[in-house]
């Protein structure tokens, strides 16, 4: 199993060696890692906390690769790109000059501002936010293609559960989740399953097992999986438990799914 989505020093918001990364996920037993390092331009919460030195970091994870090459243990070198409709035409420039194993499309603020702050509240409540969100995905999804997975489809949860102790209860929220769900399979993207999560005191994947049900349901397979790890400790983190759970139902994006046969299916 490759865990998909992590992060290191060349994050603003990580301190993490790639090596320590690697190393924890070796311990741990799975096969290789795809770093996954932020580029979410325009940020206005703090701004160029999540710019990104895309030579420095493509070049070292080159030579990173070249090192373990002959180790049996697999690694790539992906981005988790913030996605903003405004940007499309930016980020379509920038994937054409760069390429990167994995793009995770993902979205962390909602007219420019990130859930993940206090002050993204002010004057909604935990459901206006949660719809808000999803909105914000949806038109995000429409307006720019070139990602490979939606990643942590649910990321508002995280802080509406922190904030306001309100969990995400699907059926509140079916419409919208659904016309996400159906934008993904039609475009032939992948879900991912972010076990970032547990860390905010979740008990379940982001998005939940609801809504990887509800994609399974509307005829989703495709999906990736990643502990969102900012440090070593976290990377892999409850993979064997949503693994049980969801593995069999699913396939593993077309990069990783060579590793591990047994979810071909
Ligand atoms: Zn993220
Ligand atoms: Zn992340």
């Amino acid at each position: 199993m490759i865990d998909s989505h992590m992060h290191t020093r060349f994050s603003g918001d990580s301190e993490a060696d790639p090596l320590d990364m690697i190393k924890a996920a070796r311990e741990r037993g799975l096969d290789g890692v795809c770093f996954t390092d932020h580029l979410d331009l325009d940020y206005q919460e703090e701004p160029h906390l999540f710019d990104l030195d895309i030579e420095g970091y493509l070049s070292y994870m080159a030579d990173l690769k070249k090192r373990y090459e002959t180790s049996g243990f697999r690694i790539y070198t992906g981005i988790e790109l913030g996605l903003k409709s405004e940007l499309a035409q930016k980020h379509h420039e920038l994937l054409k000059e760069y390429s990167f194993d994995l793009v995770i499309g993902s979205v962390h603020v909602v007219n420019g501002r990130d859930p993940y702050y206090r002050s993204f509240y002010d004057g909604i409540s935990a459901r206006e936010a949660y719809r808000l969100y999803f909105d914000q995905v949806l038109s995000n999804i429409r307006s720019f293609d070139e990602y490979d997975t939606l990643g942590h489809l649910d990321y508002v949860a995280r802080y509406g559960l922190k904030y306001f102790n309100e969990p995400l209860v699907l059926s509140e929220y079916a419409d919208q989740l659904e016309a996400i769900l159906k934008h993904l399979i039609l475009h032939g993207k992948a879900l991912e399953i972010n076990t970032g999560s547990f860390r905010y005191g979740m008990k379940e994947p982001n998005p939940s097992y609801d809504i990887l049900r509800l994609y399974y349901d509307l005829g989703g397979r495709d999906v990736t999986i990643g502990a969102d790890a900012h440090s070593p400790q976290t990377v892999g983190d409850h993979f064997e438990e949503v693994l049980r759970r969801t593995g069999p139902y699913f396939r593993f994006f077309r990069k990783f799914r060579l590793d591990h046969p047994e979810y071909q299916n």
